[in-house]
């Protein structure tokens, strides 16, 4: 639904990648990092180690100000180098010296220091900015989340540029220090740990610190009316939980009965995935009228919609199991989203098997039954899906289907060591589909070619996985595992 186009002139600028160095080796980084799915997401010529944000908001008007202090590394001579981002901004420093800076494109923030940039230099970037998110579009979009009394950021693959200048894309993460101002009575959340509240004059400073590596797009702000709750998890982790305020009462209840079960979630998580990687867990519920959930790092964020019928375990499994498939391990380029979506889902199947509601091999053989052979579900290769299908069904519950085909090939054993493994091999880094076949190869001492291409990459159905459960072929149609009404699907479980 947030359905994801390539911005009219992406090719061109993608062609103009490659900018020649002037005559003094120093050159423009380039307009976007090379993602071919997004070719302006991101941007060349320097790595973020750090974001600084100090923040006020008005939830009456929207109006958010902000200073971002950006410490990166130059990684070329920089004569010049691209921000992304849509507020507008009044002053550019960079190194402490005023910088030349103008806007082009959706949302390319173009800086010319004073003077050039060696590679290998430390840089500080300071940009002050204002504006309202909500009336900001960027590729034909909008990912600010307006609510009665505040605002949400939180969206994939695009949301930073709605309130903070960054280099958007997950190949370049950062520690984050968020401090926002708001009117008393009014919460302000993000990701990590809270580290100081400060009250003066009617208004309150809340400050966030996220001190592990997080992409762009998993920095959240939520701004509003919220009951907070804190605790700890038997292992010591601060949890922080915020529901709006807002929600009817039913709601409240079904959320609350599913997100204070975190740091259970977490440790029977942790049984399959390893050590949690992160300091600090929760999640928040705002008062918005999206449908969908996001793994916003530690602090997923979840649409109220998912709990009015009452608990939702599954989407809770769902998020956090990404603060290890997608958070700690996130993808190179957009197109290995498989190793975000196929993990979490296939996540929801073992929380399933392990509450007696159906075993990940009924779930897959319900999932597969339910689309028959000419289901265009079938054309959509999670291996590589393209940027208009990146969030389809497909990428979800086929992509779950392929681990458990795997499961089936290799065998218990080598398939929980490879889903532990692998969240430690690339921890707080990037990984490619390529790079996990591989890795599943190696721990497996299998060769796995056949299945990956059967299962991720070819646009028809492939046959049943082989070890599918005694009886369902005799019996026709798989019956529908009692979990399976517990799920949020598809496009609603991001
Ligand atoms: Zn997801």
């Amino acid at each position: 639904m947030y359905r994801r186009l390539i911005a009219p002139g992406a090719l061109a600028v993608s062609l103009m990648l490659a900018i020649p160095a002037s005559a003094d080796g120093y050159s423009p980084g380039a307009p976007g990092i090379g993602d071919p799915y997004y070719p302006v997401y991101g941007n060349g010529g320097y790595d973020v180690a750090h974001y600084g944000l100090q923040l006020k908001y008005q939830p009456t008007t929207d109006l958010l100000e902000g200073t971002a202090t950006i410490r990166a590394t130059a990684t070329q001579n920089l004569s010049r180098f691209d921000l992304d981002f849509g507020l507008t901004v009044s002053e550019v420093r960079v190194n402490g010296a005023k910088a030349a800076f103008t806007t082009s494109g959706d949302e390319e923030l173009e800086i010319t220091p004073a003077r050039g940039l060696p590679r290998g230099a430390p840089i500080t970037v300071v940009v002050k900015y204002s504006g309202t998110p909500s009336d900001v579009e960027l590729f034909g979009f909008t990912s600010w989340m307006r609510t009665p009394d505040g605002g949400i950021g939180a969206n994939e693959p695009e949301s930073a540029a709605w309130w903070f200048p960054s280099n958007d894309h997950p190949l370049d993460k950062a520690t984050y220090d968020v401090s926002i101002e708001v009117p008393d009575g009014t919460r302000a959340l993000s990701n990590g740990v809270l580290t100081s509240t400060t009250t003066r004059h009617g208004r309150t400073r809340s400050t966030w610190r996220s001190d592990r590596p997080q992409a762009t797009y998993l920095a959240t702000l939520a701004i509003g009316k919220f009951d907070v709750s804190t605790a700890k998890t038997a292992d010591g982790l601060p949890v922080v939980n915020a529901y709006s305020t807002d929600l009817p009462a039913a709601t409240q209840d079904g959320a609350r009965a599913s997100l204070e079960r975190t740091g259970e979630v977490v440790r029977f998580l942790e049984g399959y995935f390893g050590r949690y990687p992160f300091n600090a867990v929760g999640g928040y519920v705002p008062n918005v009228t999206a449908g969908f959930a996001l793994e916003t790092q530690t602090r997923p964020f979840y649409s109220p919609k998912f709990f009015a019928k009452g608990p939702n375990l599954s989407v809770v499994v769902h998020e956090l199991a990404h603060q290890w498939y997608g958070d700690s391990v996130s993808v190179h380029g957009w197109r290995d989203i498989w190793l975000n979506e196929g993990f979490a889902s296939y996540a929801e199947w073992l929380w399933s098997e392990d509450q007696g509601e159906g075993t990940a091999q009924e779930l897959a053989d319900y999932v597969y039954a339910q689309h028959p052979a000419d289901d265009p579900f079938w054309t959509v290769a999670p291996g590589d899906p393209g940027p208009t299908h990146q969030f389809d069904d497909a990428v979800y519950d086929r992509g779950a289907l392929a681990l458990q085909a795997l499961r089936n090939a290799i065998g218990d054993h080598a398939f929980f060591a490879i889903l532990k493994g692998w969240p430690q091999q690339h921890r707080y880094g990037n990984a490619t589909v390529q790079e996990f076949e591989a890795y599943a190869e190696r721990v497996s001492g299998q060769r796995l070619g056949a299945l990956f291409d059967t299962w991720l990459y070819q646009p028809s159905k492939p046959a049943a996985p082989a070890a599918q459960a005694a009886g369902v072929r005799a019996a026709g149609t798989p019956a529908k595992p009692a979990s399976w009404t517990g799920m949020a699907r598809g496009h609603g479980t991001r």
